[in-house]
C-alpha cells in the first residue's frame, strides 16, 4: 500500500508510514527530509517524492532529529542513491552511525516489552518491526551540527537542542513556515498509550526522562503556530498551551 504525504502548511508535508511520522520540506524546487521513518522506508520516500513530482536528485539533505531506528530508517540509503547529505547534532552522530551506546534497538526492548499490555504499544511495536526497526541502518558519512544556529537546508531549520528522549535529540523551529518539528521530545500522540495530544513519550522509551521535562521549558517560548512531531497528528496552537497541555497530562 503506497502511503501519500499530506500537505501542513505550503510547502511542508507530512509522511504518516503507520505510527511513525516523517516530513519533507520543499524549497525551490529542492527538497529536506526531516527524519525518514523506519530502516525499509526507502520504497515509502521514492513513492512520496513521485507522488510531489520530485526526483531522488532533488533531495539534498535528510535532517534528523535523534538517532532512533524509526526516524533514521532508510537515511543511509538516501545519502548513497539521492547524493544528499545526512545532518544530525553533534552529540547524536555516534548513535546515527550505530558506534553509541544505545544505540542498537534491542536497548528500548525491555522497557517496551513491559509496556506490550496496551493495544497501542503492541500494535507500534509490531509495525515497527515488521518495518525493520530491529534491524537499522546505520549512516556511513554524517555531518555534525551545533545548537541554536540555522542549517542551510530546504526549510532553513533553526536548532533547538531537546535532549532527554536522547542525548542529543534537537527539534527545528522551520520560522518562515510557522511550524516547530519537534520529533519525539513532544509528540501528539503517545505511541506507547496511543493517548492523543501534545505530550511527553512514554520513560520506557527515553534515555533521560528527567532532561526530557526540562527540555519542555525550551521549547514553551517558540513562537511557531503548528506543531508537528514525530508520532501523531499536526496540532495547531501556540507552544506554550502545548507544553502546558504535555505537563498537565505529566502530573495527571
Ligand atoms: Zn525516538
Amino acid at each position: 500500500m503506497s502511503v501519500s504525504p499530506e500537505r501542513v502548511v505550503d510547502g511542508v508535508y507530512r509522511v504518516a508510514d503507520g505510527a511513525v511520522n516523517w516530513y519533507l520540506v520543499e524549497e525551490d524546487g529542492h527538497v529536506a527530509l526531516y527524519d525518514c521513518g523506519c530502516p525499509r522506508s526507502w520504497g515509502t520516500v521514492r513513492g512520496v517524492l513521485d507522488q510531489l513530482g520530485h526526483d531522488t536528485a532533488s533531495v539534498e539533505a535528510v535532517v534528523l532529529t535523534h538517532g532512533h531506528p524509526d526516524h533514521l530508517g532508510s537515511a543511509e540509503e538516501i545519502r548513497v542513491n539521492c547524493g544528499a547529505r545526512v545532518l544530525a547534532h553533534k552529540t547524536e552522530v555516534g548513535r546515527v552511525k550505530g558506534k553509541a551506546k544505545g544505540s542498537s534497538p534491542f536497548s528500548l526492548v525491555p522497557g517496551l516489552s513491559l509496556q506490550l499490555w496496551r493495544p497501542h504499544a503492541l500494535g507500534f511495536v509490531l509495525g515497527a518491526t515488521a518495518k525493520g526497526f530491529l534491524m537499522p541502518k546505520w549512516v556511513k558519512e554524517v555531518e555534525a551540527f551545533e545548537s541554536d544556529i540555522t542549517l542551510d537546508v530546504p526549510g532553513k531549520p533553526r536548532v533547538i537542542p531537546t535532549p532527554g528522549h536522547t542525548e542529543g535529540h534537537v527539534s527545528f523551529e522551520l520560522a518562515e513556515h510557522g511550524v516547530l518539528i519537534a520529533g519525539d521530545a513532544l509528540v501528539t500522540q503517545d505511541p506507547v498509550t496511543g493517548n492523543p495530544g501534545p505530550c511527553l513519550t512514554h520513560d520506557v522509551v527515553a534515555s533521560d526522562p528527567a532532561k526530557s521535562r526540562q527540555s519542555l521549558g525550551t521549547l514553551e517560548s517558540v513562537g511557531t503556530e503548528v506543531l508537528v512531531s514525530g508520532h501523531g497528528d499536526p496540532w495547531l496552537g501556540s507552544m506554550s498551551d502545548a507544553v502546558a497541555h504535555a505537563r498537565e497530562r505529566d502530573a495527571a
